[in-house]
């Protein structure tokens, strides 16, 4: 593999977006830059010889031919939008090593039994339309006009709006991948985490996509005077409040070993003021967990702790449930051929599970699925001081490409 030619890729795609003040890449959806960086993907692709189109959704995808082409394609990618002030490697960081893979194949005249598709997914943060994972939802049929046109961005524009007027192709039932469309679907990314800089880890084998379980409380209690309301006679909804952050906090740490966290990241009371009782507060709790079972188990137990310490304050709880996603377990075949690159190559490596959602996630409904991660300094992502050793991306491509030969071989089943 060539790094340099991976370090020219990845500074030029952060060239769209850049903002001098703060340092960190803009490529939100379908904003300017983020089409430029897609256009531009486009364009490497076909220097590299694959044939590549734009589907309806503004996701590129682009194909190397296999020796055999009636045998489904080994996919590789990620996603190429950003947060806001966002990190100059998630996302990207397996688009370019999907790219690097097919250099690298073109460079020592490997053909593989498979074809190879490597894709740019767009919109895969939730940063514009407070949903993640779009590009991915759309090819495998999970994102339809009448749900695009329900997501509105904070301008009021509709996700359908801004899809259909790019056009970037025409709608086309031959976007869609069904079970059976692809071998495998393999996607390099950093791990946003701290897990493998902790343990010294090259590289992470990922077993698990985790998924939140979200909740919106609203308690309510009374608000008066902060000097003339004696101690008993309160209803304090921001005490309420904090006794149930630290119970979600105590939860959250005896299950920790079942791979849980919890977080109540957002709190508002009400009125806010030095001097008076806070009669309300409205708070998001979000608990995420790799298995659904133990999951749903911590989720019952904040929602019995929230029944229990309302009633004992005596404050009105109004807790509405914001929905479950699935956590998905990757493939294990594709996880241990990982391990046989890794061991080859002589990389330290752990299995673990991921927190944070990602492309592969969708990609695992239709097809075997696998994740592979590099560290990233203090674990630090969607913020400018994101930062990757060259010699950590090195190994996550190299790692990659040793994957995806294996993968494409007709013989090696998963
Ligand atoms: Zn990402």
């Amino acid at each position: 593999m060539n790094i340099d030619t991976v370090m020219n890729h990845l500074n030029t795609f952060n060239n769209y977006g850049y903002d001098e003040e703060t340092g960190g890449i803009n490529r939100i959806a379908f904003r300017h830059a983020e089409r430029l960086a897609a256009l531009k993907f486009s364009m490497l692709c076909q220097e590299a010889g694959l044939e590549v189109h734009f589907d309806y959704f503004g996701n590129v995808i682009a194909r190397r031919k296999g020796k055999d082409n009636t045998l489904p394609p080994v996919m590789l990618g990620s996603h190429i939008d950003t947060v806001k002030d966002g990190g100059r490697y998630d996302g990207l960081l397996g688009v370019v090593g999907a790219l690097q893979v097919i250099q690298h194949l073109n460079e020592h005249q490997i053909a593989t039994d498979h074809p190879i598709e490597i894709v740019a997914f767009t919109c895969e943060e939730s940063a514009r339309f407070n949903k993640s994972t779009l590009g991915s939802k759309y090819i495998t049929g999970n994102l339809s006009a009448e749900d695009m046109k329900k997501l509105t961005d904070d301008r009021g524009k509709t996700l359908f709006h801004l899809v259909d007027t790019l056009k970037q192709s025409m709608p086309s039932e031959n976007d869609f991948y069904h079970k059976g469309d692809l071998k495998a679907y393999l996607e390099l990314h950093i791990e946003q985490g701290p897990i493998l800089q902790n343990k010294h880890k090259d590289i992470g084998i990922v077993t698990h996509i985790a998924a939140p379980h979200r909740y919106k409380l609203k308690l309510t209690g009374e608000t008066s005077h902060s000097g003339s309301t004696p101690m008993p006679m309160r209803k304090d909804a921001l005490t309420a409040a904090s006794e149930i952050a630290l119970q979600v906090e105590s939860i959250a740490q005896s299950h920790h070993q079942e791979g849980i966290v919890a977080t109540v990241g957002y709190v508002q009371p009400f009125p806010n003021m030095m001097n008076a009782i806070p009669g309300e507060v409205k708070m998001l709790i979000d608990v995420r967990g790799k298995e659904a079972e133990s999951r749903e188990q911590v989720a019952s137990e904040i929602e019995q702790a929230i029944k229990t310490i309302t009633e004992r304050r005596n404050i009105e709880a109004d807790l509405e449930d914001l929905g479950a996603d699935t956590p998905v377990s990757l493939n294990p075949q594709i996880a241990n051929i990982t391990e046989e690159v890794c061991e080859e190559l002589d990389y330290s490596y752990r299995f673990m599970f991921s927190g944070a959602g990602h492309d592969a996630m969708n990609m695992a409904l239709i097809c075997p699925a696998s994740m592979i991660f590099i560290p990233c300094k203090d674990g630090v992502s969607h913020s400018p001081k994101e930062s990757v050793e060259v010699s950590e991306i090195e190994k996550g491509i190299q790692t990659l490409i040793g994957t995806t030969i294996e993968l494409a071989k007709k013989d090696v089943t998963v």
